[in-house]
């Protein structure tokens, strides 16, 4: 078998590709799974990004108005009028754009995984048969754990986090998402609590299971309310090169993903549109340049995890004096973006009363910024 295209991994990152490409190439995604879904991910998306990229609507499943952020001692709120970010449902997110690429004509091959490559061509397997496809150009999009990037031996300079989420029941306020940063709890990340609806939220975090647990007794959730539990890993970092001849990594298996929260969907797609520009050109080349913006997030992002990992409690609970206060509220709720933590910090940056209060707290965040 022969395409111009062949996808590794029907993720939301594979698949958004895929209907990109679709109509325009002879396009074929493979994907180890037999079904969509199933990975542990909040699934929030923010809502500008969501519009702007075409996302599917019919995965959405709650919108959220805002953010209440907690400390151990301390707390403040977010909030506009309209939607900020959606929470959706993976498995009709990866199937609505899996049938959009169908609808223009792409292959999908379910259930069937790429196990290297073999002279030039991917060496794939379905239940107990081998198979082989050969492509013009080849993408892994095949997560964190990436077997095409290990087989064009692409390099980590990351840190990798296991993930945990549960979904559990209880009463919540269905506008808002929850953010609790206790690093005496977990040292690693912040915790979150994100309603599907009034009386489901998924919550998780990032680090030891231990602390997810000791979290969920301190904020009231009893363990034995959870409907559904999930264990997943991240990399936040670099994955080095994205391509390496007819070969491009995109999604998590690049590592496309915003050190702060761990999202990944967004720039996995706005990624992939590079992508999409640089197959049709001809050239994989272009792909990496054109991504420098992303790169450029993601780089902030580092900084900021960095100067978060050496904060200790008494140093949040500082931040949250200053981001708490009415002047950064207020530049938070006109300017914050969700995809695009920069432009955020840089809009409070502008206000000369919060950028002493920064620089006193954290000197190197204000580098970072500048
Ligand atoms: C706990 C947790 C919460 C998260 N919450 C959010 C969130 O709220 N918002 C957000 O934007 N991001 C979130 N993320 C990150 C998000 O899940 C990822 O960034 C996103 O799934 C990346 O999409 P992808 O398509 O690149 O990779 P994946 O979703 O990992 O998809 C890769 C696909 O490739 C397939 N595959 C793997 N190996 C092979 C193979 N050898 N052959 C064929 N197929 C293969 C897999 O089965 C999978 O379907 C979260 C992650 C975790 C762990």
């Amino acid at each position: 078998m022969r395409y111009d295209v062949l996808i590794i991994g029907g993720g939301p990152a594979g698949n958004y590709l895929a209907q990109l490409l679709g109509r325009k190439l002879d396009v074929a995604v493979v994907e180890k799974k037999r079904s969509f879904g199933g990975k542990a991910c909040t699934g929030i998306i923010g809502a500008e990004s969501f519009e702007k990229l075409d996302f599917p609507g019919e995965a959405v499943l709650n919108e959220l108005r805002g953010a209440v952020f907690y400390s151990k001692i301390q707390s403040f709120q977010i909030e506009r009028e309209t939607p900020q970010a959606y929470v959706v449902d993976r498995k009709v997110f990866e199937a609505g754009l899996a049938k959009r690429a169908v609808k223009r004509g792409v292959d999908y091959f379910m259930g069937t995984s790429f196990l290297g490559f073999k002279n030039g061509r991917a060496k794939l397997q379905h239940l107990n048969e081998t198979f082989e496809i050969e492509a013009d150009f080849y993408v892994g999009a095949d997560g964190v754990a990436s077997t095409v990037a290990k087989g064009i031996g692409a390099k980590s300079e990351a840190e990798f986090l296991k993930g945990y989420e549960a979904e559990i029941v209880g009463e919540f306020n269905k506008d808002f998402t929850e953010v609790w940063i206790n690093k005496e709890v977990n040292p690693e990340f912040f915790f979150w609590v994100t309603p599907v609806s009034g009386d489901v939220a998924r919550v998780g975090t990032f680090g030891s299971l231990e602390s997810f647990r000791r979290f969920l007794t301190d904020r009231g959730l009893k363990p034995t309310s959870i409907i559904e539990f999930k264990a997943g890993s991240v990399g936040l970092g670099w994955r080095q090169p994205w391509v390496r001849e007819n070969v491009a990594l995109l999604g998590d298996a690049a590592l496309q993903v915003k050190p702060t929260t761990a999202g990944g969907i967004v720039f996995g797609a706005l990624c992939a549109h590079h992508l999409a520009r640089a197959i049709l050109s001809g050239d994989l080349s272009e792909y990496e340049r054109a991504c420098a913006g992303i790169k450029k997030q993601i780089a902030f992002g580092l900084k900021v995890r960095r100067i978060f990992k050496g904060m200790s409690q008494e140093g949040i609970e500082r931040v949250f004096e200053v981001l708490g206060s009415e002047e950064a509220r207020e530049v938070i709720e006109n300017h914050a973006d969700f995809d695009d933590h920069l432009r955020t910090f840089k809009a409070l940056a502008k206000k000369p009363r919060l950028l002493a209060s920064l620089l006193r707290i954290s000197p190197s965040l204000i580098r970072a910024l500048v």
